[in-house]
């Protein structure tokens, strides 16, 4: 996969998946060590550019490319240059005549890393993009189902809330599809795009009955920077509809996962009291995962040494 871009998973079959999956495995094992660095990628220059505002998305890139002894450099161009596509090309390929080996973009409007890829020479990893995908995130909650659960054939999982302008939705229908796991969603009717059950899922608009047997329940943020007015009556109403309690959990498999991309709204998509409780809420394995998944992307994208299977020879020497 070197010098390729990650735009999309729409754009991944079932086998890169399964590799970008595999090598995080082993990324994950170098996040457990006393010194989490391996020099693989030392040398190499890495350029998070987000348009868009981010805190955990860009911390753990900036994470991964330090474990992999990458230089990391942030740049967070001001929001008012967005809407000119131009000058967003034109920073990015000042960037990159800076010898950039990765550039990690997010932006505010679909599409944009993809323009941005066309004309650049180094691989493109997509952060998020508007409503389209943020494929990182999706790779990490499967990773995260696969860690717990063994595997994502056949895994039932419920994602509710959110879907019309979600990009982490589109991202996880794609992989989950492709790696034939059974997608339920559910939400208000003004919160679904028309054409989402063309996608390969099954759409219901009530929370209990697309929980019923769920052993993963993804619960999304209500994108208000998005929706410009709520597609709902109230914030108390939708949280009475769609809110995530114990008491709903309870239709779910035994031993079900509660996942949540994050930034969580408390008591508007999910209740404290199920996203604090450790048998059931992964949402911080989420984020840990989530290093160890960008790890493996900028790995694999970035063209690290070829000897990452084996006890990276040097580790530590970049402390
Ligand atoms: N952090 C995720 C994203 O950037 C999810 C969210 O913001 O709700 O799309």
């Amino acid at each position: 996969m070197i010098g390729r871009d990650l735009l999309g998973i729409e754009d991944l079959d079932r086998s890169e998946i399964e590799r970008l999956l595999d090598t995080a495995d082993h990324m994950r094992e170098i996040g457990e060590r006393e010194v989490k660095k391996v020099p693989t990628l030392r040398g190499r220059t890495i350029i998070n550019l987000f348009f868009e505002p981010s805190t955990r998305t860009k911390a753990s890139f900036e994470i991964a490319g330090k474990r992999l002894s990458a230089d990391v450099i942030n740049f967070s161009p001001s929001s008012s240059s967005t809407k000119k596509g131009e000058s967003i090309l034109d920073t990015a390929k000042t960037l990159e005549a800076m010898d950039a080996d990765a550039v990690i973009v997010r932006h505010e409007v679909s599409g944009v890393p993809r323009r941005i890829a066309e004309v650049l020479e180094a691989p493109v990893i997509n952060a998020g993009d508007g409503a389209h995908e943020h494929p990182t995130q999706a790779l990490l909650d499967a990773f995260t189902i696969r860690e717990r659960l063994g595997r994502l054939q056949g895994v039932n999982v419920t994602i509710v809330g959110d879907i019309k302008y979600s990009r982490v939705v589109r991202s996880n229908i794609h992989l989950l599809t492709k790696m034939k796991a059974n997608v339920t969603l559910a939400a208000p009717p003004t919160l679904l795009p028309t054409e989402i059950d063309k996608m390969g899922v099954r759409v219901v608009h009530n929370l209990d009955e697309a929980i019923e047997g769920a052993d993963v329940v993804m619960m999304l943020r209500i994108q208000l920077e998005r929706q410009g007015k709520l597609s709902f009556p109230s914030l108390r109403e939708y949280y009475n509809t769609f809110g995530l309690t114990r008491e709903r959990l309870r239709r779910a498999k035994e031993g079900v996962l509660v996942m949540h991309p994050g930034p969580m709204n408390r008591g508007v998509e999910i209740a404290s009291e199920v996203a604090d409780d450790p048998h059931v809420s992964v949402i911080l394995d989420q984020v840990t995962n989530g290093v160890a998944v960008r790890m493996a992307v900028l790995y694999l994208l970035a063209g690290g040494g070829p000897d990452w299977r084996a006890p990276m020879a040097g580790a530590g020497d970049d402390r």
